[in-house]
């Protein structure tokens, strides 16, 4: 999806200053633009809509590592290197000291966020989550927060406990769960989860699940991942989406777009380049006017992703583990000094953004 001819200058300023003046990008305009204008155009356009929420040059991050305590997934998407069928040889499920021990590393790293990311595994019931989330909570208190499934997981376990989502949300809520991610979005368009996950769930189910984790009083995220064979068209109909869900809930805390990692996987492919990861960055940061942080993803982008920084981004993780992208090709940096140190000299200054303090302001 390159950039490629530029309209004359006049027209595009006029438009690009009616953007950053406020006047929301439609998907009319954003297809023109994502074509058409310079790289620098939507640095600008990102840069402005980014001072609305956060100074220039303040950044946030956070130390967190990705548990993932089953490998065993009924749901066959294509693009995954990471799932075992049922009775498939090398399937897993993390016992509960296993599930301890990498948290007790986190701490001791410097770190206090822990995110569950499975398969959907027929063999863990409701009762199995809730136990391991309130044995988490009791166990660390405030010294940890978790972000406990993402909604496509949730979907699945609702499902198969034949509650509804509002019930389910309320048995996870009461288990002590805070927090729920987005993560399973991949790209929100019917056709896209025809083609590659057509097992996982359908784009109007993760929307009613987001209303019904928001309504048990749960907070959670969006996120998104390109790179697939998605079109421009589905991208912006992502965010669309996203941006309507927003403006209906307000509950959106933050969104987070990876790049898909090809290896391993059926779908196969290549990696995008790290120009339109950053390029896409700044069209997230400009249509997703009403969503307060914009996060780059450092697990998929390594050091580029601090550039995003620039292209409207203001958080980053700087995760230690995640074995779904890991296997699917993504190579986790632990050098967490050089990686803050780059941010520094791209004029950043970073700070570590505190999510399990008790009076942590809301996320
Ligand atoms: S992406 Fe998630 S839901 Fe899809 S197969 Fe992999 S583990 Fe299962």
């Amino acid at each position: 999806m390159p950039s490629s001819v530029l309209p004359p200058r006049a027209e595009t300023a006029e438009l690009l200053g009616r953007l950053a003046g406020g006047e929301r990008l439609q998907p009319e305009t954003a297809r023109r633009l994502w074509h058409e204008a310079h790289d620098a155009d939507w640095q600008a356009l990102a840069g402005a809509v980014r001072a609305r929420f956060h100074c220039p040059h303040d950044c946030t991050y956070l130390i967190m590592r990705i548990i993932n305590y089953t490998n065993v997934c009924v749901a066959q998407c294509d693009y995954c290197a990471f799932y075992k069928l049922p009775g498939e040889p090398g399937g897993y499920v993390l016992d509960r000291e296993a599930v301890f021990a990498k948290i007790d590393d986190l701490l001791a790293r410097g770190g206090d966020l822990a995110g569950f990311n499975g398969g959907f595994n027929p063999h863990l019931p409701l009762d199995y989550y809730c136990r391991l989330f309130a044995s988490i909570r009791e166990r660390y208190g405030e010294r940890l927060e978790f972000y406990a499934l993402t909604v496509a997981e949730f979907l699945y376990l609702a499902d198969r406990a034949r509650l509804s989502l509002d019930d389910a949300a309320v048995r996870l809520r009461d288990a002590g769960v805070r927090w729920v991610t987005g993560g399973g979005a991949e790209i929100l368009t019917e056709d896209f989860r025809a083609r590659h996950s057509r097992f996982k769930y359908r784009v109007a189910d993760f929307f009613d699940a987001q209303r019904a984790l928001l309504a048990a009083g749960l907070k959670t995220t969006a996120t998104m991942v390109i790179g697939f064979d998605e079109s421009l068209e589905e991208r912006i109909e992502h965010l669309e989406r996203v941006r309507q869900f927003q403006d209906e809930t307000g509950g959106l805390a933050s969104f987070l777009c990876w790049s898909y990692k090809p290896y391993n996987t059926v779908l196969g492919g290549s990696e995008i380049a790290a120009e339109e990861y950053l390029r896409h960055l700044a069209l997230c940061r400009a249509y997703l006017d009403n969503i307060p942080r914009l996060r780059t993803s450092v697990l998929t982008q390594n050091e580029r992703a601090l550039e995003g920084l620039a292209w409207g981004a203001d958080d980053f993780d700087l995760p230690l583990e995640d074995e779904v992208t890991e296997l699917a090709g993504a190579r986790i940096d632990t050098d967490l000094e050089r990686l803050l140190q780059r941010a520094r000299a791209l004029g950043f200054t970073p700070r570590y953004r505190h999510v399990a303090a008790a009076a942590a302001p809301a996320n």
